[in-house]
């Protein structure tokens, strides 16, 4: 048995990698497209020899937060790991304070650290991550698949598919990039296309007025839209709120609410039933844990939400969901599925329509060397 000091605990070395990695189809939000994910990879040894992953993740660029794969590289390398190196790497709670004596939010950054530190640890003493997030409560967990091509055809096409494999039948649609109208019309077409009572949920990523929302609401309950993610721009949680009285659809809070004080806010206010969690949000594992008990003492249900990462970053936010006492709209977490390649050989399995958690030491994954060698971005 190992013994357990903070001398063998320390934490002897930081690497970071920027990774580019192609992904299989054009994916589209309201502001951008990605053809292609781009990733810090962390890397953290230890001084008894255990080395742990983490990865930090950011939607093309500085667009959808602050932060970029090149401002996370730098600000881990300059900022955090010189308050880092030497501490016990166990003591996650205080490494996330010198974090943030460091660095203000850099929430990705941070998360993608806290990430390695909790593989590495887990790695040192032989047990999953879950176990220092309170252990497991579930070991699989419903997964959603986001349609976001903008072409009603290819969109129908991918859904089946995926329903025919057994990997999801749930389905996220992006608005925005279109006319309301349009976006209604392709939805609308989607769903005449699928089984009957397919859950599907609505994500306009912030690009409605409350006009055009007051507006166009009413159709998605027409027909039967689950849930409709973050209708209004983040600043207008008033504006809001006065969309979620008017309709009979859960809205799910995203980029509305980061900090856990906006989670309380959002609660009270009423502007979301749900809360989507993602570590760029929270910049942690266990400030992400505490984002979904103050969720759910505001009345808010919980959604595993992602940023399209790999299975190094699907692994830290899949050991968090899978110790939460209640997830009730399962999690999206599918980013290793639209990679040309995944940067974990082992670990995550989709089968069932739901995502298989890992199970072994630290985050439970078996690092693709190769592939993060290969799609390192070269002169960084
Ligand atoms: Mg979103």
């Amino acid at each position: 048995m190992m013994q357990l000091s903070s001398e063998n605990m320390d934490i002897a070395n930081i690497d970071t990698v920027i990774v580019d990695v192609p992904t299989f189809r054009t994916h589209k939000l309201a502001n951008f497209k990605i053809q292609c994910r781009s990733y810090v990879i962390i890397k953290i040894t230890l001084s008894n020899g255990a080395i742990g992953h983490g990865e930090a993740s950011i939607l093309g660029g500085p667009l959808w937060a602050e932060e970029s794969v090149e401002s996370i590289k730098s600000v881990i390398d300059v900022y955090l790991a010189p308050v880092l190196l030497g501490q016990c790497a166990a003591n996650f709670e205080n490494c996330a304070l010198l974090m943030k004596s460091a660095a203000t939010r850099n929430y990705s950054a941070k998360a993608g650290v806290e990430s390695a530190l909790f593989d590495a640890v887990g790695k040192a003493l032989s047990m999953p991550a879950t176990m220092f997030l309170g252990g497991v409560v579930r070991r699989s967990i419903p997964i959603i698949w986001v349609l976001a091509s903008g072409d009603a055809d290819q969109e129908i096409e991918e859904a089946k598919k995926k329903i025919a494999l057994k990997q999801m039948n749930v389905f996220k649609i992006k608005f925005g990039f279109m006319k309301p109208e349009e976006d209604v019309a392709r939805l609308r077409k989607i769903m005449a296309a699928l089984p009957a009572g397919t859950k599907i949920i609505v994500d306009v990523n912030q690009v409605w007025s409350e006009a055009t929302a007051i507006k166009w609401m009413p159709a998605l309950t027409e027909l039967g839209v689950s849930m409709v993610e973050q209708p209004l721009p983040a600043s207008q949680p008033e504006a809001l709120a006065r969309i979620a009285k008017r309709v009979d659809i859960p809205i799910l809070v995203d980029e509305g609410a980061t900090t856990l004080q906006e989670i309380q806010q959002s609660g009270a206010l009423g502007v979301g039933t749900v809360l989507s969690l993602k570590l760029v949000k929270s910049g942690g594992l266990l400030e992400m844990k505490r984002a979904a008990g103050v969720a759910t003492a505001n009345g808010m249900e919980l959604y595993g939400g992602c940023l399209i990462e790999s299975g190094i970053g699907a692994a830290a936010h899949l050991a968090v969901y899978s110790s939460l006492p209640a997830l009730e709209w399962g999690t999206e977490q599918f980013g290793p599925l639209i990679l040309e390649n995944d940067l974990i050989s082992s670990g995550i399995d989709y089968e069932n329509f739901e995502v298989i958690c890992p199970t072994g030491s630290g985050l439970g994954i078996t690092i693709a060397e190769d592939y993060i060698r290969d799609y390192s971005r070269k002169g960084y």
